[in-house]
């Protein structure tokens, strides 16, 4: 019996009123969406997991979806309503043509691993079975002035959740007919398969699965990451340059007009060649020479934000996040205080982490040393990365 995951990412978030819909603001660096694909990804039984966007969204879904393997087939295009971009989604599954398929909402990341295996479970005897809770609160009826109008009755009531998984022959035909007849009003997919006719399972959620709507939503979501990403490590990183003839040197990503060029295989930035080995330091991963060898032709004059894109990616790859990264330039010339702005943002802009994370300092060695005798330029670096 094989499994897809549907996450539907199709929505505005028009109540947080961010800079982005909401399924695309960072976790601790990490976009909430990139949070619920991991959830799914990482279940062995689920063959394959399909994203519903929104075309607007093409350029930060492509940004998030870094690291992802081939589990994580190409997006599709949503349409006006949630129920419209599942529908959508369930035709895209067509090819993978999977058994069953667990519809969820981008929204909910924290989804444990045993609530998604609770319902791939209940699917082995039920057509549909969604996670949802038993409610606790007492349900009270409200006027239209707010004043209470009675107490009703809260024994079998419960909160739907996502993951509601279905066969999918079953729950794709459903959809269909319920287009079919110009429903478009139905808020979740149980919905659909009650209206079709279909028995639907509960099966017992989590309170962790909470869905990310309001400011306050995205504060505990950040409390429930930090929680989780404890794994504290540092790494450290130290390059030098020798000086050769030329009009300009590349710092920290920054282009500089100088009266000497840096020699190097690459672009020669020893700023950010310092930074790359402090992150990949802090992951125990190598170092720039073995991922990025100066004997490759590939790398011969590469700008190194390559080098540094890669080391964010494997951090990404692992679940983590960057904290901070700390970088100290040395050298008597060019002078580095009307450069460290732009540099700290272009460094900010590579790791896709908050510019107040990044540091960038530079000193002089008293005219003492090699830097002093102004034969070239080193670099000291540090990263902290937090890992699952
Ligand atoms: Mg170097």
């Amino acid at each position: 019996m094989s499994t897809a995951a549907l996450i539907v990412a199709a929505g505005r978030g028009s109540r947080l009123q961010a800079s982005a819909p909401k399924q695309y603001l960072a976790l601790s660096g990490r976009p909430i969406l990139s949070h619920t694909i991991s959830a799914f990804a990482a279940i062995p039984e689920i063959a394959a997991v399909q994203v519903v966007i929104h075309p607007d969204d093409a350029d930060l879904y492509a940004s998030c979806v870094r690291g992802f393997g081939n589990k994580l087939l190409p997006p599709v295009h949503g349409g006006a309503t949630r129920q419209l971009s599942v529908r959508l989604g369930l035709e895209a599954l067509k090819a993978a043509n999977p058994d069953r398929v667990l519809i969820h909402d981008a929204a909910r990341p924290f989804v444990p691993s045993e609530t998604i295996r609770r319902v791939i479970g209940a699917l082995d005897r039920a057509v549909g079975a969604i996670a949802a809770l038993p409610l606790v609160d007492t349900l009270k009826l409200a006027t239209p002035n707010g004043t209470i109008a009675g107490t009703a009755p809260r024994e079998h009531v419960w909160r739907a959740q996502t993951p509601q998984g279905f066969r999918y022959a079953a729950i794709l035909s459903a959809h269909d007919r319920a287009h079919k007849a110009q429903r478009s009003d139905f808020t979740d997919d149980a919905q659909v398969a009650e209206w079709a006719g279909l028995d639907v399972a509960l099966v017992q959620g989590s309170e962790e699965n909470f869905k990310v709507t309001t400011a306050e939503d995205l504060v505990r979501a950040e409390a429930v990451v930090a929680s989780r990403i404890g794994d504290v490590r540092t790494g450290t990183g130290f390059d030098v340059h020798r000086f050769r003839e030329g009009d300009h040197v590349w710092l920290c990503g920054v282009r500089i007009a100088h009266d000497r060029a840096l020699e190097g295989h690459s672009d020669a930035d020893v700023g950010l060649h310092a930074l790359t080995d402090a992150v990949l330091g802090a992951l125990g991963d190598g170092d720039i020479g073995q991922h990025f060898p100066p004997s490759d032709p590939r790398w011969k004059g590469a700008p190194s934000k390559l080098f540094l894109e890669d080391a964010a990616r494997r951090v990404a790859e692992r679940g983590g996040v960057i904290a901070n990264v700390d970088v100290t330039l040395l050298c008597e010339a060019p002078r580095i205080g009307p450069h460290r702005q732009a540099m700290s943002q272009v460094i900010a802009e590579i790791l896709k982490i908050d510019p107040g994370r990044v540091g960038v300092k530079a000193t002089t060695t008293e005219g003492l040393g090699f830097t002093g005798r102004r034969e070239g330029i080193a670099a000291m670096a540090q990263a902290t990365v937090r890992l699952p």
